[in-house]
């Protein structure tokens, strides 16, 4: 494993920049806190922080932008989208630099989110206007009962967001809230607050109206249910724990959520895959983001009769991956975002190794590198008993186990509460698409680690189990942000006995016409 390039500076954030971003923040009622780049431990930010007036004052600004807003017709809400898009691609290299310093994260993995959102605000921008057209079903008399189904924006959507992805996991979900016609109040991690402020910056140049998009700084466990109180749906992404309390917070006030949370993703090589190819593309399902990816694979079953060449292959590219900070594609993975990462990798790592797992690769802090660097790490021998058996680690580790069959691996990979992401190996497609639907995960991706599913924007990305409730992506991605509303309109006659009929008469009418229309096989 060898060091990339020189680990980022803080430099490359230029003060102008970071003070024309704040400007999109309702804070400063609240002291500020210090944010470090955890490439290299030095100072990005004293970023102010929103009291419980600053959130009062972002959502009524954001109720009253939200107004006009929808009376928008959708084809200009669209073009801010499209425009949107194309500024995010433009500039991508301002972009990249932000979330880098905030994250540590590799340029590559960087440039994963670069590419999700302006997917995302093109998929968006091309389906809203269907997607939110006024759909006119058959009414209950055909004819003489008229029903419009309108779509209703929520009104102002809460998108509390982590700091893993933190382009993508704000901007992303907004989107489809905001072509919806409703306004967003974003709480983006402190420690990724910049990214998140950088795209409402960009989407302001694109076009959007002021204060229809803003964000609110502070924890999560200080001014989240301040945030949930004002709201009128929640879109959150975070840890199970967290997701719970948000549930409960958003059901006391009865309002819509949705909750995108953890995982302890299975990745499956069955014994006809192609093991060269799987032990190359589960390097980057495994490593993104150190690992600090929802998505990313921590477990890999193994068919016996090719387990010994898949852990010869992998561990040999686990071993070539280049570590750094530096604001560039020459590294292959960067830092963790935070020491607590840090502690809980060495922890799992740890308690594994003292309880008989075998290190094939890595299992070492690199603080050489920078403060939170750590190895790329996979462990063998893994058993129940085991932290990283069962829990997430949200790091830079795998465990590796051999399986004699796809009905154990398939009992193995269900072994869990978490239900997020799963990958299949196999030169069968047939044989692939069959043992991903026995798999209990929202997403499956056969003969890729995730990019297949959380890139094709038209479908639905979410979890099952602990791992989350509600999607993203697709048109429920969009749907969740909005109420229907039914109009009918009774023309002519009305559904009730005409004048001197009695209701036994109008009861075997009825009953006659219930027929007829069975008959002629409406609905
Ligand atoms: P976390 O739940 O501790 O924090 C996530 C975010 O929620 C943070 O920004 C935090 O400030 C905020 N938060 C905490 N308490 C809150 C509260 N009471 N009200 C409102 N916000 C609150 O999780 P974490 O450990 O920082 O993040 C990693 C977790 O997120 C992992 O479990 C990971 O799998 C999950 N995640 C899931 C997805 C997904 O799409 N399913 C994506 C990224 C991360």
């Amino acid at each position: 494993m060898t060091t990339a390039s020189p680990p980022a500076t803080a430099d490359a954030l230029p003060s102008s920049l970071v003070q024309s971003l704040l400007a999109h923040a309702v804070a400063g009622g609240a002291p500020a806190v210090e944010v470090f780049a955890p490439a290299t431990g030095a100072k990005i930010v004293d970023l102010p922080q929103s009291s419980t007036d600053d959130i009062e004052t972002a959502f009524a600004t954001a109720r009253e932008a939200q107004r006009r807003w929808a009376e928008r017709p959708v084809r200009e809400r669209v073009a801010v989208l499209r425009r949107f898009h194309d500024i995010v691609l433009a500039e991508q290299d301002t972009i990249l630099d932000i979330v880098q310093t905030e994250t540590g994260k590799a340029r590559a993995h960087a440039f994963d989110e670069v590419g999700d959102v302006a997917v995302n605000a093109r998929y968006y921008a091309s389906v809203a206007g269907r997607l939110l057209a006024t759909r006119k079903p058959r009414g209950v008399l055909p004819v003489l009962t008229q029903v419009d189904v309108r779509h209703r924006p929520k009104g102002v959507v809460a998108v509390i967001s982590p700091w893993n992805y933190p382009l993508a996991l704000a901007a992303s979900d907004a989107l489809p809230a905001l072509v919806a016609g409703n306004a967003v109040v974003a709480r983006p991690d402190n420690q990724t607050a910049l990214t998140a402020l950088w795209a409402i910056d960009a989407a302001v140049r694109a076009g959007l109206p002021r204060g229809l998009w803003q964000a609110v700084l502070g924890r999560g466990s200080v001014i989240g249910g301040e945030v949930i109180a004002r709201a009128d749906y929640v879109d959150y992404t975070g840890s199970s724990a967290t997701g719970r309390t948000i549930a409960q917070q958003a059901g006391e006030r009865l309002i819509g959520y949705s909750l995108e949370l953890g995982g302890k993703n299975p990745l499956l090589v069955l014994a006809d895959a192609d093991v060269s190819r799987a032990a190359k593309i589960a390097i980057r399902a495994c490593f993104a983001s150190a690992g600090q990816l929802c998505e990313s694979m921590e477990r890999i079953y193994v068919h016996d009769s090719v387990y010994d060449r898949f852990v010869a292959e992998f561990v040999g590219h686990v071993e070539a991956i280049r570590l750094g900070g530096g604001l560039d594609y020459d590294s292959d993975m960067g830092s963790l975002t935070f020491r607590r990462q840090l502690d809980t990798v060495v922890a799992h790592v740890n308690d594994a190794v003292a309880k008989g797992a075998k290190v094939l690769a890595g299992g070492r802090a690199r603080p050489d590198l920078g403060p939170y660097f750590y190895e790329p790490t996979v462990l063998a021998g893994v058993r129940p008993g085991m932290t990283v058996h069962r829990e997430e680690t949200f790091g830079p580790v795998v465990s590796i186990y051999r399986v004699s069959s796809d009905d154990e691996a398939v009992e193995q990979a269900n072994d869990t509460a978490y239900g997020l992401n799963a990958s299949v190996w196999t030169k069968d497609t047939a044989r692939g698409r069959a043992v991903a639907a026995r798999i209990h995960a929202g997403s499956v991706n056969v003969n890729e680690g995730f990019i297949a599913a959380w890139g094709s924007a038209d479908a639905p990305s979410g979890g099952l189990g602990i791992s989350g409730t509600g999607r993203r992506h697709g048109p429920e991605g969009l749907l969740k942000y909005i109420d229907t509303q039914t109009i009918a309109v009774q023309r002519l006659l009305p559904i009730a006995p005409l004048p001197g009929m009695s209701e036994a008469l109008w009861a075997k009418t009825m009953t006659l016409y219930f027929g007829v229309m069975k008959a002629l096989r409406q609905k």
